[in-house]
């Protein structure tokens, strides 16, 4: 409590008040009784001169037989002190107030002998008598030059001490009040002073503890205006800088929560101090689950983890790819040392390299089944035009025949081409699809007529079996694309069915989308092979399916997908096979 600065200021003016106070009441007392007693003194001894002075005669004619004691009464009465007559040897004569003959020989009293000496004498002594202390006036009575006797006049202190003890009494009322109007002062003054620096105090609290908008109304000119006017424009400074670090900090938070990239970074201990969702997802994990946890808890990968030592031991950046099981990854690993310093800890960036290996394994693929694919045909033709040119070419009948089986060789790859600058179209989005709602029946019927032609040439029944009271809605379809899915399905059917077979090709509402069914009485699909059938070029059993390309149900599933719709197949071998593909029911 004293530490304030409202008790700094006013302890000093406290101190100051009581010392001035207290040396003016010693002071005064001191001077007020040194006056009085100076008073006293002359007074005593004029009385006891004048007394002195009228017992002169007395004295010198016969100083033992007179009424002494009658008359230092009498004078005592008249002076209202004690009045004590002495003879010049000493022996008291007459006494006022005390039993004459109880009282010694006087002349060892210092006032008498200083009387003697001098012509006047004081003292002042305690009196055992009246317990007071008495001031005592000698003077010696002369007649003919000579001492004849000495008067001596005695008063107690008692007033003057009572007049002292009044003063000081009232000094010390008036210190007592002074003191508590200086501490009420002081309490004021110093409140007024501080109370500025108080709500400055107040307001740093406040902005320490957060609110950054906490401000002080300003407070004048003096000093403190002059601190409060630079804590405001501290204050202003602060609130700019955390705004914009928090802007700085949101934005890179942004950036950090939408890259592709996992970012992580650690501790120089190794404890996850911030990992971004993508980094989360790459490890199966959580930002919250993995921030403090160690870096080998989150990561759980030897490789990942002694790259990490590696990087904290040589101080440098080290880069890896690796892969990972679960969830299964292929990453490019790299870690270094945070710039700033040593033990601010590592960086781990990690690029999901996954999708553009499976591209590159899909373009691989793609690349060896095509060349596998055109090996054929054209060794085939190769052989076609070898025996023509080594002597068949003059043979016009087996010439004739060579060609046309050269042409089939060159039609069958000209259709592969075709199908794969459609495949490649269709899945690069090239061709826009030009949806509109569309009667199921138009988009059967069509490619159906088209077909039938071919059916009856392999002798099997093609057949569309619409209920008319089922009443399905238009589908959201491309007509010409759904035409070549039917198509694509409906051929295989019959390609795969052998005669006396049928194909039926149904259609039905299941929810908010139109199902189709292309059903065959044919050969079947392996249950191996079922899964596979929708891939590029796959073909189930390449002796029983006629040269095709395997790229027919791969167009079908893209242009499928394409309106939003799903293709699956279910069959049971050498029973037959079902093809069902969904379009969406076009809303409204
Ligand atoms: P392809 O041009 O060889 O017919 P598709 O992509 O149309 O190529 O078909 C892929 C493979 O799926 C075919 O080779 C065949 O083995 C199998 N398949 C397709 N439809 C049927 C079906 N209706 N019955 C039996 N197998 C089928």
């Amino acid at each position: 409590m004293f530490r304030s600065i409202r008790w700094r200021i006013a302890v000093p003016y406290i101190l100051l008040i009581l010392l001035a106070m207290g040396g003016l009441t010693a002071y005064l007392s001191h001077f007020v009784r040194e006056a009085h007693l100076a008073d006293l003194r002359t007074q005593l001894t004029a009385e006891a001169g004048l007394a002195g002075d009228n017992l002169a005669p007395l004295l010198a004619r016969q100083p033992s037989s007179a009424p002494f004691d009658t008359i230092a009464k009498k004078w005592a009465r008249l002076l209202d002190a004690r009045v004590t007559i002495i003879a010049p040897d000493g022996t008291v004569l007459g006494e006022s107030h005390q039993d004459r003959s109880k009282m010694d020989n006087h002349l060892s009293r210092p006032e008498v002998q200083q009387a003697l000496a001098e012509g006047s004498g004081t003292s002042i002594r305690y009196s055992h008598t009246v317990r007071y202390n008495m001031m005592y006036a000698a003077v010696p009575v002369m007649s003919a030059n000579k001492v004849v006797g000495i008067v001596r006049i005695a008063l107690p202190l008692r007033q003057i001490e009572t007049n002292v003890a009044y003063l000081q009494r009232t000094i010390l009322t008036t210190t007592v009040f002074a003191t508590l109007l200086a501490m009420l002062l002081a309490w004021i003054i110093a409140g007024r002073t501080t109370r500025p620096v108080r709500e400055l105090t107040a307001v740093a609290e406040r902005m320490a503890a957060g609110d950054l908008d906490a401000r002080l109304l300003p407070s004048g000119h003096d000093e403190v205006g002059q601190l409060t006017e630079a804590f405001q424009r501290m204050a202003d400074q602060i609130r700019h800088y955390v705004t914009s670090l928090a802007q700085e900090q949101g934005r890179l938070a942004a950036v950090l929560d939408n890259m592709a990239d996992g970012v992580l970074i650690t501790g120089p201990d190794g404890t996850v101090r911030l990992i971004n969702p993508a980094a989360a997802r790459m490890f199966g994990t959580s930002a919250q689950e993995a921030q403090q946890q160690s870096f080998a808890a989150v990561v759980r990968h030897h490789r990942i983890i002694s790259l990490w030592q590696a990087c904290r031991e040589a101080g440098r950046e080290q880069v890896a790819e690796v892969q990972k099981d679960w969830p299964k990854r292929h990453l490019r690993v790299v870690i270094s040392p945070l710039p700033q310093a040593e033990s601010s800890g590592y960086l781990v960036i990690l690029q999901d390299l996954t999708q553009l290996r499976r591209l590159e394994v899909v373009r691989r693929d793609f690349l060896s089944n095509i060349s596998h694919e055109l090996r054929t045909p054209l060794s085939s033709l190769k052989a076609l035009v070898d025996t023509l040119r080594d002597g068949a070419l003059d043979d016009p009948p087996a010439a004739q025949r060579f060609l046309d089986r050269v042409e089939t060789e060159v039609d069958a790859l000209t259709q592969m081409v075709q199908e794969l600058v459609e495949l490649t179209r269709i899945e690069s989005g090239q061709v826009p699809l030009q949806s509109r709602p569309t009667p199921v029946t138009e988009l059967l019927r069509i490619p159906l007529a088209r077909l039938q032609a071919q059916a009856e040439r392999a002798h099997v029944q093609l057949e569309l079996i619409l209920d008319p009271a089922e009443n399905l809605p238009a589908v959201l379809a491309d007509a010409e694309r759904v035409h070549q899915v039917v198509t694509n399905l409906v051929h295989n059917a019959i390609k795969f069915t052998p005669p006396g077979g049928g194909v039926t090709v149904s259609a039905e509402q299941a929810g908010d989308e139109v199902i189709i069914a292309v059903r065959d009485t044919g050969a079947g699909i392996p249950a191996d092979d079922l899964p596979r059938i929708f891939e590029r070029f796959y073909r189930a059993d390449r002796s029983r399916s006629g040269g095709g390309t395997g790229l027919g149900l791969s167009i079908a599933k893209h242009i499928v997908q394409a309106h939003g719709g799903r293709i699956w197949a279910e069959s049971i071998e050498g029973r037959g096979s079902t093809f069902y593909f969904s379009l969406p029911v076009a809303q409204g």
